[in-house]
């Protein structure tokens, strides 16, 4: 049993922090939020992300999980900190290190005997020399700086975190990078150890991949619709080569969410700041955020103009499984059509709560027929596994036009032309 504790309660804090307590560890979690940390106590779990209350609750009530706003409380007798504070977008594209720098100070200010400081959230190549840096400068203590990139997806967390494809620990000093693989041994998967550089780029280098999977099959899903093919079964075509694989080949509104487009930013700044210009990554981005367009694009095709227009929109967190919003192409779109005089509605599982406060101008529903009442075209943008499961006659039935959207191509086009709709997916027509 070790004793460890994480920096930042958030999707990756709360996951690392419930899973290593229930790996049979003593963990502290600390944040500076205030509310979360009092809700936390009181054993509610302040985001959306299945397992992972049950798991909280079973090891706070176990005596292995607590949480505080004292950094003294959760690094007293500490072996580990795991920094896991947002690395949210900066200026010019670099990753902004504020919370990172703010914590490497706590934590240094605030240990009380030999730690390893482990780097979990997403940083750009250099930052555990960094944080070795802030950390020296408020300590006489001895210390080790690791970098242990998260590969966790929301919405899988808890499974990702304890059924790991690998983990990764980049460390200078050989103990220090077994110390930290050892806290991982139970989970049974391969461990890469290598330089503290390798790490940090590995992570950004993961992202940027996946999501240039994403942009190449969004620009394949533009040919497709050209040329009278469907991205879809192009898709499957390609993913049955084992040299390629089916994941990540879904066509649909781009990417979004708290890492993929903060990081291939990310990674792009870092390339220019080493004097290399990324022409890929640029494409990349560019594509992803002319995808956000295409639905505009086919809702004015189909309707003629925006203005005055009820539309519709199935979903708003950025994925299925997670209240998180950022980067949500619900957004973009819903400005984008709010901007040309038409009316949104909307209607989404588990983000709602968070919407009303980012985007009051949206009218919500409480449920896809609500969202359809009376509308003039609907939009599938989030793939709930609700919305594979509608009752698609009584959803046309009480659409005022029934055009319907299909921004992750999860509807059958000929169904759905059956039933009566105007269907439009994407590189599907
Ligand atoms: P988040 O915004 O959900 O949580 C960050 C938490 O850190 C917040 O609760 C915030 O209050 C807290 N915090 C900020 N400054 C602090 C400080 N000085 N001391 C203590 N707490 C502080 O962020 P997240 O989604 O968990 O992401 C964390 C990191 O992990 C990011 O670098 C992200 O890129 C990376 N990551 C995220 C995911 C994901 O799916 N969310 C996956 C892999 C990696």
């Amino acid at each position: 049993m070790s004793r460890v504790a994480v920096i930042g309660a958030g999707y990756v804090g709360l996951t690392t922090a419930s899973c290593l307590a229930d790996l049979g560890n003593e963990v502290v979690a600390v944040d500076i939020d205030v509310a979360r940390i009092k809700q936390l106590r009181r054993y509610r779990l302040p985001i959306y992300e299945p397992g992972l209350q049950e798991m909280l609750e079973r090891n706070m009530r176990a005596g292995r999980l607590s949480f505080t706003t004292c950094y003294s409380d959760a690094l007293a007798g500490a072996d580990y900190a795991f920094i896991a504070v947002a690395t949210p977008e900066g200026e010019g594209g670099e990753a902004d290190l504020s919370a990172v720098r703010a914590a490497a100070r706590s934590v240094a200010e605030s240990m009380t005997g030999q730690l390893i400081i482990i780097n979990k959230s997403t940083v750009p190549i250099g930052t555990a020399d960094l944080v070795s840096e802030v950390v020296r400068q408020h300590t006489s203590l001895p210390f080790e700086v690791v970098s242990n990139p998260e590969f966790l997806r929301e919405g899988a967390a808890v499974s990702d975190f304890m059924h790991p494809d690998r983990v990764v620990i980049g460390a200078s000093d050989p103990a220090a990078a077994a110390a930290v693989a050892r806290l991982y041994e139970p989970l049974d998967c391969p461990v890469l150890i290598t330089s503290v550089y390798s790490a940090e780029l590995i992570k950004y280098a993961s992202n940027a991949f996946l999501a240039t999977r994403i942009s190449f099959i969004n620009e394949i899903a533009r040919i497709a619709e050209r040329v009278d093919a469907d991205v879809r079964v192009v898709a499957e075509g390609m993913g049955l080569d084992r040299r390629i694989g089916s994941h990540f080949l879904d066509a649909g509104l781009g990417y979004g969410g708290s890492c993929f487009p903060k990081d291939v930013k990310a990674l792009a700044a870092t390339a220019e700041k080493f004097g290399y210009h990324p022409e890929l990554l640029h494409a990349v981005m560019e594509i992803n955020e002319d995808q956000r367009g295409v639905v505009v694009e086919k809702l004015r095709e189909c309707l003629g103009t925006l203005r005055g227009q009820v539309i519709g929109l199935l979903g708003l967190s950025f994925k299925p499984n997670t209240d998180d919003l950022r980067e949500a192409p619900s957004l973009e779109i819903a400005n984008a059509l709010q901007a040309k005089g038409a009316t949104v509605r909307a209607y989404d599982p588990a983000a709602m709560a968070r919407a009303k406060v980012i985007a009051p101008q949206i009218r919500y529903r409480r449920d896809a027929y609500g969202v359809a009442r009376g509308a003039d075209a609907v939009v599938l943008v989030t793939e709930w596994n609700e919305f594979r499961h509608l009752d698609l006659i009584k959803l046309r039935r009480v659409m005022r036009r029934p055009i319907i959207i299909d921004g992750r191509n999860i509807y059958d086009p000929q169904k759905m032309r059956e039933l009566g709709f105007v269907y439009r997916g994407i590189g599907r027509n």
